[in-house]
């Protein structure tokens, strides 16, 4: 098969013929019709992610494809089923998957990162009779291809982890994938959006993406704009970015018992660590609230959403590229450069 190899962090991936992937008892193999490239398909290039042990690496978590051959023990899946792959691989028997919480599994494997992932014509899932959603027919490959990283995540983050109402003020720092998710997923709650970022043209996407107000962080105060805008703070405010300034500010947008709900990966240099005003949440009551992924009894009410057409995650797709041009995709992420998702779908 067709793959982007990764061979060394920082490194071109080698567009390559590699040998096919091996079909196990428990798994299935999947011809992948689109695979998005997220931000943490860039961490993983740059070195930030713990998970790759090895080289060679297929990157690669945002699939979606149709069944191509599935293992004798397999029991939920056939040959030509049209799937989305979630990238957080569970276990389904420690307490926190028993309980129904998939995306904080004690053994979490993340696709395409613990194992081979999407930059490929083919992959292989293991365990698949628990780890793979099945795509509804009415579904696109493109909406379906963000639904197993980016959409997913911002969906937990402000339904579940937020607890987003109709009618609340959500600020959303950084509107790159997660967060032009969070501001679609947050407007169809009914929430009233303000989008932060530090580029005019992203902010101008985020309006037709459900944003009723945005603020250019780089030319004002966000925090103080977000307290004026919605006459005390909002209610509720993502941090989809994982940096010093925008965590802090996030918080400092809240109104008193607010919530700050954490999902962009913070990375280097501050490998985790960011400051927070402890004295300001104290006195506040605001909540400082974790999110990662999605567990898997979530996806049926978002599916519903996108069938109905509540959401569209394909309205985020601004770049359709082919496996090629993976290299040039990576690079403009350097830079948080372009507008919107990319999603490779010829390979
Ligand atoms: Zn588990
Ligand atoms: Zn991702």
């Amino acid at each position: 098969m067709r793959a982007a190899v990764l061979e060394g962090f920082n490194q071109p991936l080698i567009v390559k013929e590699v040998d096919d992937p091996t079909l196990t008892p428990d798994g299935v193999i999947i011809k992948l019709e689109a695979t998005g490239l997220c931000r943490s398909d860039w961490h993983g290039w740059a070195g930030h992610m713990s998970a790759i042990q090895s080289f060679p690496r297929i990157l690669g978590h945002e699939m979606s494809g149709i069944v191509e051959e599935v293992g004798k023990n397999i029991r939920n899946f056939k040959k030509g089923d049209r799937v989305l792959v979630p990238f957080n691989h569970s276990d389904g028997i420690c307490p926190h998957c028993v309980a129904g919480h998939h995306n904080i599994c004690d053994n979490l494997s993340l696709v395409g990162f613990h194992f081979n992932g999407g930059f490929a014509s083919h992959i292989h899932i293991p365990e698949a009779d628990r780890n793979l959603v099945r795509l509804p027919d009415n579904i696109d490959f493109l909406d379906a291809s963000a639904m197993g990283c980016r959409f997913m995540t911002a969906y937990h983050g402000i339904i579940t982890q937020g607890n987003v109402r109709p009618g609340e003020w959500v600020a959303v720092y950084g509107t790159g994938g997660v967060g032009l998710s969070a501001i679609q997923i947050a407007a169809a709650a009914g929430a009233n959006v303000i989008a932060v970022d530090i580029a005019d043209e992203k902010l101008e996407f985020a309006k037709e993406v459900g944003a009723v107000a945005v603020i250019n962080s780089k030319k004002e105060k966000a925090p103080q704009i977000v307290r004026e805008v919605t006459k005390g703070g909002a209610n509720l405010s993502i941090d989809a970015l994982g940096i010093q300034e925008t965590c802090l500010n996030s918080v400092l947008s809240l109104k008193k018992r607010g919530r700050h709900v954490q999902i962009g990966l913070s990375s280097t240099p501050n490998g985790g660590l960011l400051q927070l005003p402890i004295n300001f949440i104290l006195a506040t009551e605001v909540q400082i609230i974790g999110s990662v992924g999605m567990p898997l009894p979530e996806y049926p009410a978002m599916l519903q959403m996108v069938e109905n057409g509540r959401l569209s995650p394909g309205k985020l797709v601004t770049k359709k590229i082919s496996l090629d041009e993976i290299n040039i995709a990576l690079e403009d992420m350097n830079n948080y450069a372009g507008v919107g998702v990319t999603v490779i779908n010829q390979f």
